[in-house]
């Protein structure tokens, strides 16, 4: 059943058309967004500076609970090789302040998506992972996410849900926003865009677009789009291979937009938008973890300036790769680092409470 609109779905300025046709001044949108992201309540009983005839008529029109939460997961700190969690049970526990907590929420038709929270304790910053699909149709080999395809994509207030749900749990407002949970952002391009917006607005959350990342396996037209935006928002590309047949061998969006044109794309996107791009490279042993693979990579990142982050594989049950050692990680970065390629090797530490793209919902579709 997919019941009432959210309300969290809204910008001011569609918010102020309905307040108008309530017959109710515009500044009350501005006080609705003040509820729902200064004060972050949840219901529209709470909203005391408005009228009860208004309040009952947003409770006719939209719904006011961002997402419902089915379970969470902590890191555990001592546990860094090791699953964390062996059942979806021990899945209850909250986490603490500091700690990687994961969200699985049920929507309103059943299905189930996942919010990663990441805190920086020592950086003052708290960074949320969000999904912007249920499912992925890309089926990258590695990635849980895909495995079953996509059912649907996700509504602009089922995003910004994700991020109201994880201010709650954190207590303050989020810094960081990235799309790098279940699903591809330009495959849901309009609520993706459109939720960018409503967590940009200074009337609400106001997350600087700088500090928003949204991510893509490489859907070439969404970043021939995204280049026309005119939005500060941070990209990130999914590239995880130097050459076409490695990178069509573990992810087959390469057969539809080829690394050749994702380059060119880039290319374009840089230019236009004067942006630098992180380039995301998942280190998988023996697949695109060489010095020779690090070389070739350098000679296509040659064209324009960008980023590196390095991801260590993060197991999932599906995909029977592995996770290179640490010593080849480490050469791989160095040879990047000596191209002076700004470089980042990632702590996994969404891979101790299997955190990792699309897990804990495929576990509990199993
Ligand atoms: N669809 C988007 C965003 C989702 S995934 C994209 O592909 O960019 C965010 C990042 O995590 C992507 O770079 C993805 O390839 C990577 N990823 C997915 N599964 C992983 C795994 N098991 N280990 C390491 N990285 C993984």
């Amino acid at each position: 059943m997919i019941d009432k609109p959210s309300i969290y779905g809204l910008l001011p300025e569609e918010l102020e058309v309905f307040c108008k046709e309530q017959g109710q001044p515009v500044f009350r949108a501005k006080q609705i967004f003040d509820w729902l992201y200064g004060k972050r309540v949840s219901s529209f009983d709470e909203m005391k500076n408005l009228p009860a005839p208004f309040r009952d008529q947003l409770v006719k029109h939209f719904g006011s609970q961002p997402l419902e939460e089915t379970s969470s997961l902590r890191r555990e700190a001592p546990c860094r090789n090791a699953v964390a969690f062996q059942t979806l049970e021990k899945l209850e526990t909250k986490g603490e302040k500091g700690e990687t907590q994961k969200l699985l929420f049920q929507l309103s038709d059943q299905e189930l998506i996942e919010t990663v929270i990441i805190p920086a304790p020592r950086r003052g910053t708290n960074t949320i992972c969000i999904s912007a699909q249920v499912g992925c149709r890309f089926g990258c080999a590695f990635c849980a996410s895909g495995q079953k395809g996509v059912i649907r994509n996700l509504t602009a207030g089922e995003i910004v849900g994700q991020v109201m749900e994880a201010a709650k749990e954190l207590g303050e407002r989020p810094n960081n926003v990235v799309f790098m949970g279940i699903g591809e952002p330009f495959d849901n391009y309009d609520a993706v865009m459109k939720s960018v917006r409503i967590l940009n607005h200074p009337a609400g959350l106001n997350i600087g677009a700088r500090k928003i990342t949204v991510s893509t396996c490489g859907v070439v037209p969404g970043i021939e789009r995204f280049a026309e935006e005119g939005l500060q928002v941070e990209l990130s590309v999914s590239l995880h291979a130097p050459d076409e047949q490695t990178r069509s061998s573990i992810m087959p969006v390469n057969e539809t937009w080829p690394m050749t044109e994702l380059m060119d794309a880039c290319a374009v996107y840089t230019e236009k938008t004067n942006r630098i791009i992180t380039f995301e490279y998942t280190l998988i042993k023996d697949i695109n973890d060489s010095v020779e693979q690090a070389h070739e990579l350098v000679q296509l990142l040659r064209r324009f300036p960008c980023r590196v982050n390095l991801i260590p594989l993060s197991p999932v049950e599906e995909f029977d790769g592995e996770c290179p050692e640490s010593e080849t990680m480490q050469a791989f970065f160095q040879t990047l680092e000596n191209a002076h390629i700004n470089t980042t090797l990632r702590d996994s530490k969404g891979s101790k409470l299997k955190a990792a793209c699309g897990q804990l919902r495929s576990r509990r579709l199993d």
